[in-house]
């Protein structure tokens, strides 16, 4: 996972909610609000997703494939249906890709994958550590962090982050990276790849950059 740097929520948002709590003496919800069922509720959701989506450099909150509008969705870190208190506070708002539709559900991932699980000791990809959390091998594979706790392992599983279509997308990702392309570099090369995939390019991040960035430092 990469980790993404929460900024202030949009005012807009912020505005918005004060207003219809105002007038509505409650809370607005996710559920309601912004539901797809009303042109409104739709604009809303469509206008958040945007923001959630720039903010994260366009690759998805779990497994880092590149997302757009059309191919992702707004996921609360903590289960709407669950958090309902928490359902549109900003720092419980990501953007996720949608997996694989038409699988096996075994094989899905991310936020459908996911859907209502949660565990107290998850770790959000807002967090400070959760670069540290996973470690991913150059054949794409990823393992728990030396470091974690067995939440690692837990949220692998549960988010799909070992299905069959992320180690393969994510081998191919550091396959057309640098990381194989010479038998040795310098110290100095590695470390600016390193720097090259940690940042946002005009694109935002390259897709899977974490993994590469993995790669890339068990190679100093
Ligand atoms: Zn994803």
């Amino acid at each position: 996972m990469k980790k993404i740097a929460k900024q202030e929520s949009p005012e807009w948002f912020e505005a918005w909610k004060n207003d219809f709590e105002k007038e509505n003496n409650r809370k607005p919800h996710y559920k309601n609000e912004f539901s797809t069922d009303d042109e409104a509720g739709r604009i809303r959701r469509r206008k958040l997703r945007k923001a959630l989506i720039e903010e994260q450099g366009n690759i998805c909150c779990y497994c880092m494939c590149r997302i757009t509008e059309n191919n992702s969705h707004i996921e609360h870190f903590w289960p709407k249906e669950e958090f309902t208190d928490i359902d549109l506070d900003y720092e419980n708002l990501l953007a996720s890709c949608n997996g694989e539709e038409s699988l096996l559900a075994e094989d899905e991932h991310c936020g459908h994958r996911k859907n209502n699980w949660w565990r107290r000791d998850m770790i959000s990809p807002a967090q400070g550590d959760v670069e540290k959390l996973f470690r991913y091998l150059p054949d794409g594979r990823i393992r728990s962090g030396k470091r974690s706790s067995n939440i690692a392992g837990e949220m692998i599983h549960h988010f799909g982050l070992d299905s069959y279509h992320l180690v393969r997308n994510r081998s191919q990702a550091i396959e057309n990276s640098e990381v194989f392309e010479e038998e040795t570099y310098t110290k100095e090369e590695i470390e600016s790849f390193i720097d090259f995939y940690s940042h946002k390019t005009s694109d935002g991040y390259i897709p899977y950059c974490q993994a590469i960035v993995d790669c890339l430092e068990d190679m100093l």
